[in-house]
């Protein structure tokens, strides 16, 4: 099995590498992000649970995350690896995938690790922010506490990373495509 992390701040690319990435290499794409907001088009109990912390531009709840993604994994159980997209965004998230591989005795191979100025991210976010429909895109102030979410819980999950020596980075500026070919290359060590 093959099983990624896509890492990055809000607004590095993950969504639209992680399209390109499962299609290339048959995985399952594990987006939270999508997850819950399908949660919240389908009104489900999780789904009005999830969404008064995401349009403050809060996390959800670690144990509600982790309890979606364990049953994606064992929904798909003839999959040929995941992969994992804003998500772990905390270290006990990276903790309790790590409990949810073992058990299928598959551990993460790689996490990449999307590099993107923060001028860009402001950039490319305000943009989304016209288009997205997202009310967590559309204000500024909640972009920001995105970015600062991301540097006081997310971040650190990249050290958690880091000690088992598999975080690399990869240049996230640039063409669509171009990103892709780094990222490629950096997969293809694993096949
Ligand atoms: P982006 O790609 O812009 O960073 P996502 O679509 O991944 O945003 O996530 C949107 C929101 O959904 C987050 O701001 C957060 O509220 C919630 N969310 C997504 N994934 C997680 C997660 N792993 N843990 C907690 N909250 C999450």
């Amino acid at each position: 099995m093959l099983n990624l992390i896509l890492f990055g701040p809000p607004g590095s690319g993950k969504g639209t590498q992680s399209e390109k990435l499962v299609e290339k290499y048959h995985l399952i794409h594990l987006s939270t992000g999508d997850l819950l907001r399908k949660e919240i088009s389908t009104k489900t109990e999780l789904g009005l649970a999830a969404q008064g912390y995401m349009n403050e531009g809060k996390l959800v709840p670690d144990e509600v995350v982790i309890g979606m993604i364990g049953n994606c994994i064992d929904a798909n159980p003839a999959a040929k690896g995941f992969l994992f997209d804003g998500f772990p965004r905390t270290v006990p998230q990276a903790k309790a995938l790590d409990t949810l591989l073992s058990a299928k005795s598959t551990p993460i191979n790689t996490v990449l690790f999307l590099q993107v100025n923060e001028e860009e991210l402001i950039k490319r976010l305000v943009k989304r922010g016209e288009t997205s429909g997202r009310a967590d895109d559309a204000d500024p102030a909640i972009q920001k506490k995105r970015q600062d979410v991301y540097k006081e819980q997310t971040l650190p999950v990249s050290g958690y990373y880091q000690q088992f020596d598999k975080v690399v980075n990869v240049i996230g500026e640039g063409s669509i495509d171009d990103i892709f070919a780094g990222l490629s290359k950096e997969i293809d060590k694993f096949n």
